[in-house]
């Protein structure tokens, strides 16, 4: 007999992955679009449950949180992102546990980042987090600053940015987030047409559980989910 838990979760991860397909297809996209599962306060053995039903990429917000977690879970070939605000205080810990840091929005946490790094001996890759406008958490760098940090980092060679993340504001309709994604690309293009050396913008992280499908018509190469796969969290 399937653990409790095991059939909706692989259930859950088949209707994501339609629904992926079917915004690809709206657009003409042909993909490829990853999906990160974000496991913060998800318990490890659910972890696992998802890792069996074949899911690669993990997002966890907090360094603490998962340094718990991850010393219950063997699994190969997951990759794991932190996608929560890092404080500097975290960042050695950070390069150690994370694959990729997706939320770097400062100078200083990224010469921090590139420290630790070089330490370790290997290059780190990154995202960097824009804020919009709106959005709840005060974390992120404005778009008019995202040139000039761009291009700071970009001469951290232990440090290799790979493009933008955002968490626009929620909205009940997924369709007032629109205008929020499609600036997000429009300023992943605009770096990119300034070819600066080191700094890629081929990865658009935007999209959580309830506006997704938006996000990928909207140029997402990666969709950041957590309730959509693993059902709700405790509050808070
Ligand atoms: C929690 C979280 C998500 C996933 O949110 P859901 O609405 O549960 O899909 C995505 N990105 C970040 C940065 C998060 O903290």
């Amino acid at each position: 007999m399937k653990p409790a838990g095991t059939v909706s979760l692989s259930a859950n991860l088949g209707r994501i992955q339609e629904r992926m397909a079917a915004a690809c297809r709206r657009v003409g996209r042909s993909g490829p679009v990853t999906l990160v599962a974000v496991s913060k306060t998800v318990p490890a053995e659910r972890i696992a449950e998802a890792y069996r039903a074949g899911v690669r990429h993990f997002g966890e917000n907090r360094v603490q949180e998962f340094e718990e977690k991850h010393r219950l879970l063997t699994l190969p070939s997951a990759l794991w992102h932190l996608v929560g605000h890092l404080q500097t205080n975290k960042a050695k810990r950070a390069v150690e546990l994370f694959e990729r840091v997706d939320s770097v929005d400062s100078l200083r946490l990224a010469e921090k980042l590139a420290a630790a790094a070089r330490a370790a001996g290997r290059t780190l890759p990154v995202l960097l987090q824009v804020r919009l406008g709106e959005e709840q958490t005060k974390h992120g760098v404005r778009p008019e600053e995202l040139p000039a940090l761009a291009e700071r980092i970009a001469s951290l060679s232990s440090l290799g940015v790979k493009g933008l993340m955002a968490l626009p504001p929620f909205r009940e309709d997924p369709e007032e987030v629109r205008p929020y994604f499609r600036r997000l690309r429009e300023l992943a293009d605009s770096l990119a047409g300034r070819c600066m050396p080191g700094v890629g913008m081929g990865v658009l992280s935007m999209g959580m559980s309830h506006d997704f499908e938006v996000a990928i018509e909207e140029g997402a190469t990666e969709v950041r989910l957590g309730t959509a796969l693993f059902g709700p969290r405790p509050l808070p």
